[in-house]
């Protein structure tokens, strides 16, 4: 019995390993095209895929995706791409004219999906503290519609809502690419809980602080859902997108605030003209604390390349701001 077994296993072997071991590597799946529409979105698109996919980016790193113009070369790409990300919310107020003038076909995935969204507060009005006031002790309750039921776009300023973007991308790539379903699902698993384990440290590093202490000045009001989640008060000069002015009348409001309430600090962003920070830093006396990411990833190999270590230094930031 033995001897008869022992020549039939070996060829066994030898065949299976001529057969799949050459045919595996001469044939590698070529990674697909992805477009994702901002920095950020394409880093949580590449966690997610790794290898399997080729992320191309419109909006670049310390870019300001509210005031994108999306050039010729932008509808070639996303012609030739077989996934599309976007964030959603409105926050690509550009998006829908750019995928239909460049005659994309693929799957078009919007990140946000499932995430709560934050209503904003009236944007034509003031962002002077004394209106947030009024909310503060009801900011984890629905704020009131305004007159355009507009959303609050920056949803992944809230680690949880980065685990939602994680998956709604996971399960995009895994319907593209049925084949790699095992590994991109293996990838998005150990990056959610890495989301899990920044989300949880963050929340208790930011808890340390005694809460009269968290309240802090951004330029643009990108940060509802990081005050939401993390439990920091942030005033912001201009609205929600970049594209509305500042009015003397607002600055001067803000200013008036800044100086009534304890203010601790004020941050400049990294994809904003600092010079609005910069004035207000002058006039109020309150230090500039650094500079947050709002909108963007920084450029390659500057501290904030990735979506948790944009989070992680925004953290760090507000800390080192707030320590007496
Ligand atoms: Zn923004």
């Amino acid at each position: 019995m033995r001897q008869l077994y022992r020549p039939l296993l070996s060829v066994i072997t030898v065949s299976f390993l001529l057969l799949s071991t050459p045919i595996a590597q001469a044939n590698p799946a070529p990674p697909i095209e992805v477009v994702a529409s901002f920095s950020i979105l394409a880093n949580i698109t590449k966690e997610v895929g790794g290898p399997l996919v080729n992320v191309a980016s419109l909006v670049g790193p310390d870019a300001d995706s509210h005031v994108f113009n999306p050039s010729p070369a932008d509808a070639k790409s996303l012609a030739r791409a077989q996934v599309v990300v976007i964030n959603g919310l409105g926050f690509e107020g550009w998006i829908d004219r750019l995928v239909k003038s460049s005659g994309f076909k693929g799957a078009l995935v919007v990140a946000s999906n499932g995430v709560k969204p934050l209503d904003f507060k009236d944007e034509t009005k003031s962002n002077a503290p004394e209106q947030k006031h009024s909310h503060k002790h009801d900011h984890k309750h629905n704020h009131a519609k305004d007159d355009h039921g507009a959303v609050d776009p920056h949803a992944w300023q809230d680690l949880k809502n980065g685990k939602i973007y994680a998956e709604n991308i996971r399960a995009a790539l895994v319907t593209v690419m049925p084949a790699a379903r095992d590994e991109i699902n293996a990838r998005a698993h150990r990056y959610i809980a890495q989301i899990d384990a920044l989300d949880q440290a963050s929340r208790v590093r930011l808890a340390a602080v005694p809460e009269a202490q968290r309240r802090v000045i951004s330029s643009h009001d990108a940060f509802g859902y990081f005050a939401q989640a993390y439990d920091v008060e942030f005033f912001a000069a201009q609205g929600w997108s970049t594209e509305r002015e500042v009015s003397a009348a607002d600055m001067a409001a803000l200013i008036r605030e800044i100086r009534k309430d304890q203010v601790r600090a004020l941050f400049v962003e990294n994809m904003s003209d600092p010079r609005l920070m910069q004035r207000i830093s002058e006039e109020t006396g309150v230090r500039i604390g650094g500079k947050l990411y709002s909108d963007a990833l920084s450029a390659p190999g500057a501290g904030a390349d990735t979506y948790l270590k944009m989070f992680s230094s925004n953290v760090n930031t507000i800390l080192q701001a707030l320590e007496p």
